[in-house]
């Protein structure tokens, strides 16, 4: 079974819950109008379902083969890549001035729902050449800009993001890869990167690497660290001195080449400076957190993808008297695929809509809210997508039964490729750290507290729409917006000491739970008002509410109670 882009779902999602179109009656994307979203997303739909998600299968079993230093990609890759970069996904949100279409980072974020679900490993490589053209449009120079953003843009060229050594992984600031002056305003680099996704391949004939480096007079840790654009073909047509040394064998993700490189066998690379000296987490942070919703959305992708294949499955399937998706016990695993999903999806088109806000707002005040907002938002968006992805999955699996085990469904690949998206672009407990110690304390508690009063209104309207439709929906959710109330004032006052720090992931889940309950509840009550299929989000958001937001109260719990046993359990890990 392949994939089918759900495009009806994702367009009254983003336009609804996730917040779009109140962004457009608030003048936000200026005279931007529905029908050119809708019929953005159609084409994108379009494009997934039939050029990229055919590909899906061929990418997992054929890999990318490494010899004398090149990278094969898949039969069908190169072309379907070229045809996607010249048809402008690419630079769908860059810049206009340098080749982009300037549209939303919002709608960008269901494209790249969409590419991921047709084919991860395919939509992974595009997600980072886009990080790298942010990074490299706020902080590079005039001249670099001029030089590599247009084909960056276009997707003639793509980037790479490189952070990882063997000794700094978590630990970026760990990094040893060495960067010198050299006469003419550039830089030498030397080192070593481990898991460099698209490090090598043969889509495109240059590769713009985006490396992390250190000048021999820097301060120790991450304040002494520098962003360089080393390119693997130099602007005078000879090979730069970077290289891929190998490529990985991995459990997911086949056809995305994660490459060891080296940098200086003949002297050093040659690379030049993004930003200041020293100050390239700055930048880097910029391509990390773009990278970081991407890969949310790779959580959202490969969950729609295994939800999709399990109700084709569960459908056809007979055991007993019925087909399996009859029994409730799949269907519980069916819906609770389908409610995680769209909960994800909500969560992250929303940080979407948020760095809209932050980039096109009409003030200064409006631009900072929506920069603190998707701040807030984006360890959210990545961690719980990425698990949820995994999950869902993983029932992906169990639905097809001994079938689920067996390659040839597919079932199994999708729980194979969604593992990495936990791991990848700071794991999903790096995450939790940063959503409790950086994210929760924003504007002293302002931001998150604000946040949580919007998720009141939403429980506040459930109630008064008092549709027996609903059932308990109100009244769950409430209960769990009030444990993440209760949660984040305890880690307010704790001030991340190790015990706070101890709950990280249950907080963030607990975040992900009450925030992914109301907005599927935004989006029932959104279908009730305008009578698209409403019963099935009405049905959906009332499971949610009674069978998953249901967990908030015990997740308070692990939060508040349970860092105690964590902290003092040495002799349990003895
Ligand atoms: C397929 C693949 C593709 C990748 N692509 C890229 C890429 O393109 N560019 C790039 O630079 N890197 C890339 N990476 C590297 C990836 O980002 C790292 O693997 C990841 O950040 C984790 O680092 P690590 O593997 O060293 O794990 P570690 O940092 O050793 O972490 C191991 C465990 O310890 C936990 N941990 C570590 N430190 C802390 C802490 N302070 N507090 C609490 N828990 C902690 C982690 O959450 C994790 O569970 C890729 C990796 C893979 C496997």
């Amino acid at each position: 079974m392949t994939y089918r882009a759900p495009v009806s779902d994702i367009a009254f999602t983003l336009f609804h819950s996730a917040g779009f179109a109140r962004a457009m009656a608030d003048g936000i994307y200026g005279d931007l109008d529905t029908d050119t979203v809708e019929a953005v997303l159609e084409e994108a739909g379009k494009f997934a379902t039939d050029v990229i998600a055919p590909l899906n299968r061929i990418g997992d079993t054929f890999g990318t083969p490494f010899k004398d230093g090149n990278v094969t990609t898949p039969p069908g890759w190169k072309e379907a890549y070229t045809s996607w970069a010249a048809a402008g996904w690419n630079g769908l949100a860059a810049p206009e001035q340098w080749g982009g279409q300037g549209l939303p980072q919002a709608v960008n974020a269901a494209c790249i729902e969409m590419w991921n679900a047709a084919s991860m490993a395919f939509g992974i490589g595009p997600v980072l050449t886009m990080a790298a053209v942010d990074a490299l449009n706020d902080y590079g120079s005039d001249a670099l800009k001029k030089k590599y953003l247009g084909k960056l843009v276009s997707g003639q060229w793509m980037g790479t993001m490189q952070l990882t050594e063997p000794q700094a992984g978590s630990d970026v600031g760990a990094l040893r890869t060495k960067a010198e002056r050299a006469a003419n305003g550039s830089y030498r680099i030397t080192g070593q990167k481990i898991f460099i996704t698209y490090g090598e391949h043969d889509l495109t004939d240059n590769i713009i690497h985006f490396v992390l480096a250190r000048l021999p007079d820097a301060p120790a840790g991450t304040k002494g660290i520098s962003l360089f654009l080393v390119p693997k073909v130099l602007p005078d047509g000879s090979r730069n001195d970077a290289r891929a040394h190998s490529v990985e064998h991995k459990m997911g993700i086949h056809a995305s080449p994660t490459c060891t490189m080296v940098y200086g066998d003949n002297g050093g690379a040659t690379g030049w400076l993004i930003g200041e000296e020293h100050k390239g987490m700055q930048a880097m942070f910029t391509m990390m957190n773009r990278a970081r919703l991407a890969v949310g959305l790779q959580g959202v992708a490969i969950a729609e993808r295994a939800t999709q294949q399990a109700m084709a499955y569960a459908r056809d399937r007979k055991q007993g008297p019925s087909a399996i998706a009859a029994y409730p016990d799949v269907r519980r695993m069916l819906l609770t695929m389908r409610a995680l999903t769209h909960a994800a999806r909500s969560i992250c088109y929303a940080t979407g809509v948020a760095l809209d806000r932050a980039a096109r707002g009409k003030d200064e005040a409006a631009r900072k809210a929506g920069h603190e907002r998707a701040s807030l938002l984006t360890p959210v968006a990545k961690a719980f997508s990425t698990d949820i992805g995994v999950e869902v999955a993983s029932l992906g699996v169990q639905v097809h039964g001994g079938m689920g085990f067996i390659e040839e469904t597919g079932a199994a690949q999708h729980y194979r490729d969604a593992r990495i998206a936990a791991i990848y672009e700071g794991t999903n407990g790096i995450q939790a750290l940063d959503l409790v110690t950086r994210k929760v304390p924003l504007d002293g508690g302002a931001t998150v507290n604000g946040y949580i009063d919007e998720l009141r209104g939403i429980v506040r309207r459930v109630t008064e729409a008092n549709d027996p439709a609903l059932g308990a929906t109100g009244a769950r959710l409430g209960e769990s917006v009030e444990s993440l109330a209760r949660a984040t004032q305890w880690l307010l006052a704790r001030k991340a000491d190790a015990t706070a720090l101890a709950g990280a992931t249950p907080y963030l889940r607990l975040f992900g739970t009450a925030a992914g309950g109301c907005m599927l509840a935004d989006d029932a009550l959104a279908s009730l008002r305008d009578g698209s299929s409403g019963a099935g989000r009405v049905a959906l958001a009332r499971f949610f509410a009674e069978n998953i937001a249901v967990t908030a109260g015990g997740l308070e719990r692990e939060v508040t109670e349970g860092g105690d046993s964590i902290t003092m359990a040495e002799a349990a890990l003895a």
